[in-house]
């Protein structure tokens, strides 16, 4: 396959762009745009549900955004925010389609950076193939499938570039607020996963506001409507620990890693089991339980008791052994040397 279809290749063909800056960009790098000279292709493997978003100063129109997660076949991910109809329809089209992993073909996409990380958007005149006939989609498939080998996607993806860079720190660290990096990463077990029962909380279709549900009323307080049609947004509560210090920890898109689906899926399969034992996506987030687990938070640097920084807000979440791999793997990749020696010192310390 040729290389310009690697999302690497994206990524660094915007470096000259940010000459001025670091490599990475930094994570206070004001959002900028550049429009892509060349198409993108990868495979979808989360399609989020849309968000209505308010455009322009001066008018009250709103658009739908929706993000989705591609991989390329070297397996890097890429979110690429979709407005307006390519959210609405085709963005619709992915979400029906997403457990069969569609390969797509983007046209005139801008690329941003955005807390550090790249991220693709598109515009007016962006485009979107879903499963194209070519030669390429045809690979990438191939690829991809004796990649996953049958397993669930988001179980295997090597954690991204922004975790594996992060310094590994230790759970007091954390708590006592002495990180001085934005991101960094910590290795705790998973005592409990709190919100088995239900994994999401319920978002306003019409306004974005939480809905509050009982029995079978959900009310939305903004739109004075006791029957409001709602969205489920991901949401996971967890009791973690490292053997010396506990925490609570929240994760929003990231719950997806431990459940293994959406959260649409979760409900129909609570709703179709006899007893929530039997639900294998209940299952797979017991099974969690007393696991050792990597996060990746993004550190708060406001003062703030230590009691409040035991509650941590986490971007990303890998099984332990994911990251070691990842970082053998990645030993050509150069420049991030030295975290990895102080991941491996650190591993070898506990
Ligand atoms: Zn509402």
């Amino acid at each position: 396959m040729e290389d310009g279809l690697h999302f690497d290749k994206i990524f660094n063909s915007h470096l000259p762009y940010l000459k001025a800056s670091r490599t990475p960009p930094p994570a206070n790098i004001r959002r900028r745009f550049n429009n892509l000279d060349s198409d993108v292709i990868g495979i979808v493997i989360t399609v989020r549900q849309p968000l209505s978003i308010k455009v322009g100063k001066n008018t009250a129109r709103n658009t739908n955004k929706r993000e989705i997660t591609l991989i390329d076949g070297r397996s890097n991910t890429i979110k690429v925010a979709l407005w307006g109809d390519l959210a609405n329809n085709e963005g619709q089209i992915l979400s029906d389609k997403v457990s069969e992993n569609p390969v797509v073909i983007l046209s005139d996409v801008k690329g941003s950076f955005y807390q550090g990380e790249f991220s693709l958007s598109t515009t007016m005149i962006s485009t979107m193939e879903i499963n194209p006939s070519s030669t390429d989609a045809d690979e990438l498939q191939q690829r991809f499938k004796s990649f996953v080998c049958g397993k669930h996607v988001l179980h295997i993806l090597p954690p991204t570039k922004r975790m594996r860079e992060a310094p590994m720190v230790d759970l007091k660290d954390i708590i006592e607020g002495n990180i001085i990096e934005l991101f960094c990463t910590f290795k705790t077990i998973i005592i409990k996963v709190i919100n088995k029962e239900k994994p999401w909380y319920e978002n306003c279709k019409t306004c974005n506001r939480r809905v509050y549900s009982r029995y079978d009323t959900t009310l939305c307080e903004k739109c004075e409507n006791k029957k409001a049609s709602f969205i489920r947004k991901p949401i996971l509560k967890l009791v973690v620990s490292d053997g010396i210090d506990e925490a609570h920890v929240t994760l929003f898109d990231a719950s997806d890693y431990l459940s293994g689906c959406t959260q649409s899926e979760y409900a129909e399969d609570m709703k179709n089991c006899e007893t929530k034992e039997k639900c294998k996506y209940y299952k797979n987030l017991v099974t969690c339980q007393g696991k050792e687990f990597i996060f990746l938070v993004k550190t708060d640097k406001k003062t703030e008791p230590d009691q409040a920084r035991k509650y941590i807000i986490a971007q990303e979440i890998k099984k332990y052994e994911l990251l070691e791999v990842s970082n053998v793997q990645n030993e050509d990749d150069g420049p991030n040397d030295k975290k990895k020696l102080k991941i491996k010192k650190d591993a070898s310390t506990h």
